[in-house]
This record gives C-alpha cells, structure tokens and sequence, in this order.
C-alpha cells in the first residue's frame, strides 16, 4: 500500500504491517508535560470511547504494554476477590485470561467450547442461572487463535439480561468489526494499539463503564496494572503515572486519523474483508482447506489445514514466504495440525494477490502436488 515500503509484509496477528505516516509520526520527542502530547494522548482516549459506543457512559485507560498487559489490569481491576468470573473459552486467548485469574487467585470457571466451535449463549444462561455467585463474564470477540468470530452480541444480551458485567477482549476485532457498547453492553472492552487500528505495539486500553470504574478503588493486587489508580491521576492532571509511552502515542494518534478517513470500522473492515475473500478463494484455488466454515470465519486470520503432501514442512514455506517478502504464522491449534494467513494490517488487495503468487511459487519450489490435509477414513 506504500511505495516506501521495504519491510515484508506482516501477514499475522501482530505485531503488523503500518503505514509510513504512522511511522514518521514517532520522529520527534515529547516531553510528558508538553501541551502537544498532552492533546494527542486526550484525543486518542476520545476516540477510542467513540469506536465503542461509550460517549457518556464510559472512560478510556491507557495502560503501558502489550495487549495482556491491558486484559490483566482489566480483570485485576474489576472482579473483586469475593467475585467470581466465568470465562468462555474457545482457543489460547480464553485460557490465557483463565491463567491470569490463576496467578491473581482469582475465582474463576470456564465453559469451554472447542476452538472450531463458537462459544455458546444458551450454555451460558444456564450456567448463570445455576451460578448466582458468578459475578463477571469473559469472552474473546475474535479468537485469533483460529480466527473464529464469537457471538459477543448475544452474549451480552445474555449477561444484560442476568445483571452480570462482561468484559469483552475485542484485541483483533476492535476497530473492523462493529461493537457498539449501546447495541452490546459491556462494562469493558480490552484492545490494543497494534490490531485493527494499525498503530505501533506498545500500548493496551480498557474502555469500561464509568459508574463501574468507580467503585474498584483499591482493588487491583498491582500498582502498574491498576486501571482505577491510573484513570483517576490521568483526569487529575492529564499526566501517566509512569513514563508515558509518548512515541506509541503520536504514532496511535496518526494511526487513529487514517481510521476515520478510511471510514472508521466499516471502512477498515471492508478492506479486512476483500483481503480474507481474496486470500481464502486464492487458497482454495490452490487446493488448501480453512480450518472454519465461512460463516464462522472473521476476516482476520485464517487457519489452513496442513497439507497432507509429505513434502509439506511448515519452516521451510516459511522460510520460503519470507524470502518472497511474506511473513506467515503458526498455527496455535489443538484440534488440527495448521498454519495461519493474518488479512489485517496496512496491506489491501494488492499485497494479498501478490502473496498468492509467492505461495503458489513456493508450493511448487518445494513440490508439493497436494495441499488439502489429510483424510480420515469416513470422510475420505
Ligand atoms: C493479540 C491478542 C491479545 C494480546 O496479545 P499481546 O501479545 O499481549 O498483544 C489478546 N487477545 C487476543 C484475542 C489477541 O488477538
């Protein structure tokens, strides 16, 4: 998408592809007092409570780190030790958050579903309805582990009708795929810079109702990740507690300006979707299986089965990918041995094409003739 470009292109779920004026925006210092800075940072936070439908309802904190950074915080922050969070899990992202509440010893509970298997509703009614002690519900909108799009609307229709708070990871989705917290109420959506709104790595943020926020005051088991302490000195005196990330921001902000032009969550997810349409049909063209049903699949990741070739060896096409300017991913799955193509990123229709290409080139480097995995017997 940018002719200065000589980086491969990121085809995975992070870190990924930016464009070149997000980068040029990080070629100056700041000062965390600096009137400048101060904007840009009050500016980033307005808008991100915008994208989610929260004017009036709900804050914006920044947290330094990556986008686990932000979902612990979320979770230290809001369920509160004689609570109780039930997780829907469905790959790697669930069970991560799982893992926090191990570590924070925080109650907790699962229903798991497997990763080709969106989580479910109807099971989480009931098991609200035989679990008044849970308190908190946990779900991933997009789980980048396969790639899956997750129900989150009837979720939270669901938690609402319950009087249960839902925390939301929205990290791979925010930004694409439409979540309106006044369609889909939530009392925290979790994301990160570097997803769907193409800024540099760096920075988390939870978007949580305010009346919420509130009564956390000293709740959190971390001063670092403590949401309530670090919203509350941020409307203080517009200032981070800690070292502001001040480049992350500058580069967000930019990031943030390209969204709106390109038409916010429509417009970035219609281009997320031409590339997932593209690169899926391309695949398939060449033989290659999706993990997931179309209606299943979000147009961020795909998950392709491995081949059943035995000349298939995932380090040597990738290898291979990367020679041709193409970064790829593993696949992180349990269910089926696989690889994953991301579609999000600064990179549109061309650069999908054109990864097309070096693929088919590859497979026939490495003379694979078939590309679909393998069969079980029943279904052969
Ligand atoms: C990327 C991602 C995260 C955060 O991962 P980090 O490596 O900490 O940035 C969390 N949840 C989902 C669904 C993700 O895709």
């Amino acid at each position: 998408m940018t002719s200065e470009h000589r980086d491969p292109w990121l085809l995975t779920p992070g870190p990924l592809t930016t464009s070149y004026d997000v980068k040029a925006a990080m070629l100056r210092d700041w000062g965390s007092r600096d009137r400048e800075f101060i904007d840009m940072n009050r500016r980033v936070r307005e808008r991100l409570v915008a994208l989610a439908g929260g004017q009036g309802t709900h804050v914006c904190v920044p947290v330094q780190g990556s986008g686990t950074f932000a979902i612990e915080a979320t979770l230290g922050t809001l369920v509160p030790r004689q609570g109780k969070l039930l997780i829907l899990i469905n790959g790697a992202y669930g069970k991560r958050m799982a893992k926090i509440c191990a570590y924070h010893g925080l109650p907790h509970a699962a229903i798991e579903t497997p990763e080709d298997v969106p989580v479910d509703p109807v099971g989480l009614a009931e098991a609200l309805q035989e679990g008044p002690d849970i308190t908190h519900v946990a779900v991933v909108h997009c789980e980048t582990t396969s790639g899956i799009l997750n129900p989150v609307g009837e979720v939270a229709a669901v938690c609402a009708r319950h009087g249960r708070s839902l925390i939301v990871d929205a990290m791979s989705a925010f930004g694409a795929i439409e979540l309106d917290g006044r369609l889909t109420p939530f009392d925290a959506l979790v994301a990160s810079s570097n997803k769907c709104l193409e800024g540099v790595p760096g920075l988390g943020y939870a978007i949580v109702r305010e009346s919420v926020l509130e009564t956390c005051q000293g709740r959190s088991p971390s001063l670092t990740l403590d949401l309530y302490d670090q919203w509350r000195s941020m409307e203080a005196n517009a200032q981070w507690r800690f070292t502001p990330p001040t480049h992350v921001i500058a580069a967000f902000h930019q990031a943030l300006r390209e969204h709106e032009a390109e038409g916010g969550v429509r417009g970035r997810g219609g281009r997320y979707r031409r590339n997932c349409e593209i690169l899926i049909a391309g695949m398939r063209r060449l033989g290659f299986e999706t993990l997931l049903p179309d209606d299943l699949q979000a147009p961020i990741i795909v998950t392709f089965r491995t081949p059943s070739d035995p000349r298939w060896n995932f380090d040597t096409f990738y290898d291979a990918l990367r020679e041709r300017g193409f970064v790829i991913y593993p696949g992180k799955l349990t269910v089926a041995d696989s690889f994953r193509v991301g579609c999000i990123g600064h990179l549109g229709e061309q650069e999908m094409r054109d990864a097309l290409v070096a693929i088919e080139a590859t497979i026939a480097e490495m003379g694979i003739t078939r590309c679909g995995p393998a069969r079980v017997e029943s279904d052969a």
